[in-house]
């Protein structure tokens, strides 16, 4: 279907960086750099330099990022990883992937983890715990951190939707052992296919996940020091994602004033929720645009019927599939979330005279 308002727009995106993005494709095809070449390595400089990390390692994707942090953090048979009951499924994934056992915690209304709920799930075999910073905001990563001394647990942040944010002045991605990134093509920072970075501190940390994203391999020895995986960021697609880089705090700020213009045109409507909470501490990026009803069903009918194309993140908790073998059958919220939520289109693409027509449409619903 042909939408008046795409959810996203790749072709328009690569429009508006065509010239530096082909400059970047001739650059590396040209000279054959196809493998940890240079614009590898200064990609994960920029990123670390833009997280305020000493260290980031491209990898292959988000997956990636919280599969190889989870071996960093230790992470074996028997252990338990605290991780919100409301994220995308490879945030689970990746515990269960090491040998970890899950343990779901509900979120409050911002819809990251709620933080009065995580030393109730708390046990003795509890070893790490991965806050997801979901939409574009972070998690209290005060509170966070607290528990996590407390209780002597590894933080790793799933920082896949959040490059930019902050809270109380601290960059998502900078504060735990291990900052987990995606470049997923609709991600904040998208590349032309799949790849992921941590971003760290630790240099032990880093030099484990250097190793594990080539097979466990020491490139310049060639000696091999684990059973890792083949998940390299390619030299091309860091060329491109380096280019997007530069062009990131211009795009963060326009994904503020969308945010803005959806507040002021869509705020007072009975039975609409909007992603506007108030602490002081947080800086959002709105990855995602989520507006909440008990007319969700109908609301997201109507709009697709008016030529906006919206997403739902996530219609069915992940944890409800039997397939995965989880159970977080107690998180009300998650729950009523997803009978609630609608993901409005947000990019950097998307044109005034769109904003204005998804507001008005969504206006018309309600009035
Ligand atoms: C996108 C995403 C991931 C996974 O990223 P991929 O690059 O698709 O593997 C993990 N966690 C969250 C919160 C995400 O949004």
């Amino acid at each position: 279907m042909n939408y008046k308002v795409p959810f996203v727009d790749s072709k328009k995106n690569y429009q508006l960086i065509k010239n530096e993005i082909d400059s970047a494709y001739n650059e590396v095809m040209t000279a054959g750099d196809l493998i940890m070449r240079g614009q590898l390595s200064g990609f994960e400089d920029n990123l670390a330099a833009f997280v305020g990390t000493k260290y980031a390692v491209g990898l292959n994707s988000g997956y990636d990022a919280l599969h190889v942090s989870m071996i960093i953090a230790g992470i074996k048979s028997g252990d338990e990883v605290i991780v919100p009951a409301h994220t995308f499924v490879a945030t689970a994934s990746a515990v269960v992937n090491a040998g970890g056992t899950p343990k779901l915690v509900d979120v409050s209304k911002d819809y990251n983890i709620d933080v009065s709920k995580i030393e109730a799930a708390i046990t003795p075999k509890t070893k790490a715990i991965i806050p997801v910073h979901l939409n574009g905001r972070m998690s209290n990563m005060d509170a966070v951190q607290s528990i996590a001394e407390k209780h002597k647990l590894i933080v790793i942040e799933d920082a896949c939707q959040s490059l930019g944010a902050s809270y109380n002045g601290r960059k998502a991605g900078s504060i735990g052992l291990t900052g987990c990134w995606s470049f997923y093509p609709f991600k904040i920072l998208g590349g032309y296919g799949d790849g992921g970075a941590i971003t760290t501190n630790d240099p032990e940390a880093a030099r484990i996940a250097r190793l594990l994203r080539y097979n466990g391999e020491d490139r310049t020895t060639g000696a091999y020091y684990y059973h890792g995986f083949t998940c390299l960021l390619d030299n091309l697609q860091a060329a491109f994602l380096d280019v997007k880089l530069r062009h990131l705090p211009n795009w963060i700020k326009r994904r503020k004033e969308i945010a803005k213009q959806y507040l002021d045109g869509l705020s007072g409507l009975k039975d609409l929720g909007l992603p506007h909470f108030d602490d002081h501490k947080n800086d959002d990026v709105y990855q995602n645009y989520v507006i909440r009803t008990s007319q969700r069903d109908n609301l997201s009918a109507w709009l697709k019927e008016n030529g906006i194309e919206i997403l739902i993140h996530w219609p069915k908790p992940y944890y409800s599939y039997n397939g995965l073998n989880l159970d977080g059958s107690y998180c009300s919220e998650t729950e009523s979330i997803s009978k609630e939520v609608i993901s409005l289109p947000m990019n950097v693409e998307i044109s005034e005279e769109q904003v204005q027509y998804v507001i008005q449409t969504v206006r018309k619903f309600f009035v």
